[in-house]
């Protein structure tokens, strides 16, 4: 496939990547498909060039990527600081990046690699694009514009960002162009069902357990506009559980007919929340999550509130329903609420 997404930063990065040689490469906190296997793709490619990339996840690998190829590069920390290139994918704003960022600020360039655009550009050079299903189709780009042979290890770890960022080609970011990129990923060698039965087959019971402990909490407002759910500290204590095994909780919230937005909230050990917004098309979230100091997407964005979880729950969903009261849909919960900047997590 062609390279078709268009960047005006584009020459400046490929000469940025075609120059250096020790390059650092920083993924996302919580990291998901996307951001891992963009990262090591980026990797092995650049490998082929006769680079030494440097790979860090500030939070390691989560267990349902650990049979992704070429992972024993990535290391959660680095004392090095002899980068002549520094490359961010998918993070959304430096602020993701967590420990990694020491490693990255070292470095005389910043090349951003993202389909985020909020909060805007954070690089020396970027190569944004929201059109990008996954940061994953920029990443297949830079490398085709490399000449960089597209072996098996490459596309499996692409074909995981395409499958992951879309919940399987379902969501509506996907384009012709992200089928006929997974089409060549697997021609290269990727392999759909390996992915998807890793990621998605293999549940541990815990994130099992937290499922049901979220669905127990399921609520909604009278016209089932929006709909939340919630697991405690007690709940991660309970089960042994970790952040990591909410994956795939908020999906089930927003599956709830009718609900327009889901939010998942859970309650961390600082007794702040991390919550996971989500918003049926046309409703916009990313907007809602940055009163908050967060980002996103339209219909996928996150943001951390100050607890205790009762009083979270009522502002953000007032501040939901004053976004879709803004967008002329008709109020029908409460008075206009006003967002109490109290709540937002410093
Ligand atoms: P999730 O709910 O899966 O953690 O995040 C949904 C989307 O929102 C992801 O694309 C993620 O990058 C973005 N996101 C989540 N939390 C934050 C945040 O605190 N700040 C920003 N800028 N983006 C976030
Ligand atoms: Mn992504």
């Amino acid at each position: 496939v062609p390279p078709a997404l268009t960047y005006d930063e584009l020459p400046r990065a490929l000469d940025a990547l075609r120059s250096a040689e020790n390059i650092v490469i920083a993924c996302h906190i919580n990291p998901d498909g996307d951001t891992i296997g963009s990262m090591v793709a980026l990797a092995l490619g650049l490998e082929q060039l006769g680079k030494r990339p440097t790979l860090l996840s500030s939070d390691g690998i989560p267990q349902t990527l650990t049979f992704l190829p070429g992972l024993a590069r990535i290391q959660t920390e680095t004392d090095a600081r002899n980068f002549d290139l520094a490359v961010v994918v998918d993070a959304g704003e430096m602020a993701r990046v967590g420990k990694s960022r020491a490693a990255v600020e070292s470095a005389p360039v910043l090349l951003d690699i993202d389909h985020h655009v909020t909060p805007g550009p954070f690089g020396t050079i970027n190569l944004l694009d929201a059109r990008a299903a996954a940061t994953g189709e920029i990443i297949y780009d830079v490398l085709t514009h490399l000449g960089v042979t597209f072996t098996p290890e490459i596309a499996q770890c692409l074909l995981c960002a395409l499958l992951t960022d879309t919940g399987s080609f379902r969501y509506m970011n996907v384009t012709p162009r992200t089928m006929a990129l997974a089409g060549a990923l697997i021609e290269q060698g990727g392999s759909p069902t390996e992915i998807a039965e890793e990621v998605f087959e293999k549940r541990t019971y815990a994130m099992q357990k937290l499922l049901g402990r979220a669905m127990e909490s399921l609520q909604r407002t009278p016209d089932g506009r929006i709909v939340w759910a919630h697991v405690t500290q007690a709940d991660f204590d309970e089960f042994g559980a970790t952040d990591a095994d909410t994956e795939g909780i908020v999906g089930a919230v927003r599956a709830v007919r009718d609900a327009e937005v889901a939010l998942f909230f859970r309650e961390m050990a600082s007794g702040k929340l991390r919550v996971s917004l989500r918003a049926h098309d046309p409703h916009d979230v990313a907007s809602v999550a940055q009163l908050f100091g967060g980002g996103g997407h339209r219909l996928a964005a996150g943001c951390t509130l100050n607890g205790p979880l009762a009083d979270a729950e009522r502002v953000l969903v007032n501040a939901v329903q004053d976004a879709l009261y803004r967008e002329n849909h008709i109020r029908v919960f409460g008075e206009p609420p006003t967002v109490n900047h109290r709540w937002m997590a410093s």
